[in-house]
């Protein structure tokens, strides 16, 4: 096929089917059709590479020149972003064809992109279901193959809890491996972006092209290019899995362990050997995370004020109203909540007890990866305690939300990478099995996800 057959295959489906998604927030089908001639060009000329004409959907936090960048956020809904992102560029620099951008919570806050501007994405597999979050919107379109891949951003778990309740692979890159800029900032010292597609091949394919030094990201880490599919056939005997006790606990769901251990099993079949590890602080995790994200959240939000971009209110008095008001008007509960909460944390009197305490915490869960690492190849687990629940169901309670999160955002506080692979069904709804490696072992990581798909 053409990239032009491809592209036009691809916008016909999504014009067809994303009523029931709701996945999309923009479709650049004009961009994608002349992107998609001069991949075609390209590849007639015989100098393209291999992810020339391939079609792919940004998350709307990803700069794109000329395009709405909204971060899902009112705030943002007349943003036209002046330029690209280093992944957008990079992946345009590939010859990808960029058919719009994908919904998400708004500025990446959530588990399940109910808090998004445009309305909750749904999830494919059922759609009463939430896709996850916050990479909702690219979960739910590769799920329901609107595009073939799609670009991610995870936090605490926004690109492996969704790809794992939609029953896609996801990778989160180790900290510094992806540039973050031109990436609308969460928690700038958790924020890393990723792939996220059908297989574990095709993220090391687009992993290619997104990784990379960037002098314009100041934690961007200086390491040679790798080919994040050249070991993707490695065999795994003598592979070491270590698997945590605390994440097989109670309050797992007993679908989803048992998918889980089916998934371990079959790497002990293909030559891995598995014993029980400890992360003896996960459970604080959840604490640390939300007071370190959002402390960082309320300092990086302080630049939405209603004079430089973005939402304006109407009539400001003077410029304490204009201020008060823009952003009042601008943003969403859930956005609200994570800055009083990060305003508070940082506040004197209150930095001691609550960040300071954190950094501790986020030290010491670090020192039991890098302990466990040490002795393991890999740890596995589920990618979350459940699987895809109803929209609505935890709204309202943003605590039980935040529970969701308990596998997946360990690892951002240390740094480390993971992926989520799809390991089989519990009552119809997609279960994720998560791998963790190492720093910078995300060739590893696919290697493993790959023999297993
Ligand atoms: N669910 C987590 C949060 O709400 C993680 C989000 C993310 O990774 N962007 O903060």
């Amino acid at each position: 096929y053409s990239s032009t057959e491809l592209t036009q295959a691809y916008l016909q489906r999504i014009n067809m089917l994303d009523s029931q998604y709701n996945s999309f927030i923009t479709v650049t089908e004009e961009q994608a059709l002349a992107q998609a001639k001069a991949a075609d060009e390209a590849r007639a000329a015989g100098n393209s590479g291999a992810l020339c004409g391939l079609p792919i959907a940004h998350k709307d936090l990803f700069c794109t020149q000329g395009v709405r960048t909204s971060s899902a956020s009112k705030m943002l809904d007349n943003f036209i972003s002046p330029y690209d992102a280093t992944i957008v560029s990079r992946l345009k620099n590939a010859g990808t064809v960029t058919l719009g951008k994908l919904n998400m919570d708004e500025f990446a806050m959530g588990s399940s992109n109910e808090s998004s501007f445009y309305g909750p994405a749904r999830n494919p597999w059922n759609t009463d279901c939430v896709p996850g979050g916050s990479s909702g919107g690219s979960a739910a379109a590769v799920a329901a193959r609107l595009t073939p891949a799609a670009t991610g951003s995870d936090t605490g778990g926004s690109i492996r809890q969704p790809a794992a309740l939609c029953g896609i692979t996801g990778l989160k890159p180790t900290y510094g491996r992806v540039s973050r800029y031109g990436m609308i900032a969460f928690a700038s010292s958790l924020d890393q972006a990723g792939p996220m597609a059908q297989t574990a091949e095709d993220c090391g394919m687009i992993l290619n092209a997104m990784a990379g030094f960037d002098p314009m990201d100041s934690t961007s880490a200086e390491r040679d290019m790798e080919d994040y599919t050249a070991e993707l056939n490695k065999p795994l005997a003598g592979l070491k899995i270590g698997l945590p006790k605390e994440y097989f606990s109670a309050a797992l769901d007993a679908g989803v362990a048992e998918q889980v251990r089916n998934a371990v099993a079959e790497f002990e079949k293909l030559g891995a050997t598995v014993k029980e590890v400890s992360l003896p602080n996960t459970e604080l995790s959840i604490p640390a995370y939300y007071i370190i994200a959002p402390a960082e959240a309320s300092s990086n939000l302080s630049r939405f004020d209603g004079v430089r971009y973005g939402y304006r209110c109407d009539n400001p008095v003077d410029l304490e109203d204009l201020y008060k008001r823009s952003r009042g008007e601008g943003f969403g509960t859930e956005v609200k909540r994570r800055i009083m909460v990060g305003a508070y944390a940082l506040s004197a009197g209150y930095y001691d007890a609550y960040y300071n305490k954190a950094q501790q915490i986020r030290r010491m869960i670090q020192q039991d990866f890098v302990a466990v690492l040490n002795d393991v190849d890999v740890i596995m687990g589920p990618t979350t305690p459940h699987p895809a629940f109803k929209l609505g169901e935890k709204s309202s309670d943003p605590v039980s939300m935040y529970m969701e999160d308990i596998f997946t955002l360990s690892l951002n506080l240390a740094g480390l990478p993971g992926i989520s692979v799809p390991c089989g069904q519990t009552n119809g709804l997609p279960v994720g099995l998560q791998i963790i490696g190492s720093y910078f072992a995300e060739s590893k990581l696919l290697n493993i996800a790959h023999q297993f798909q």
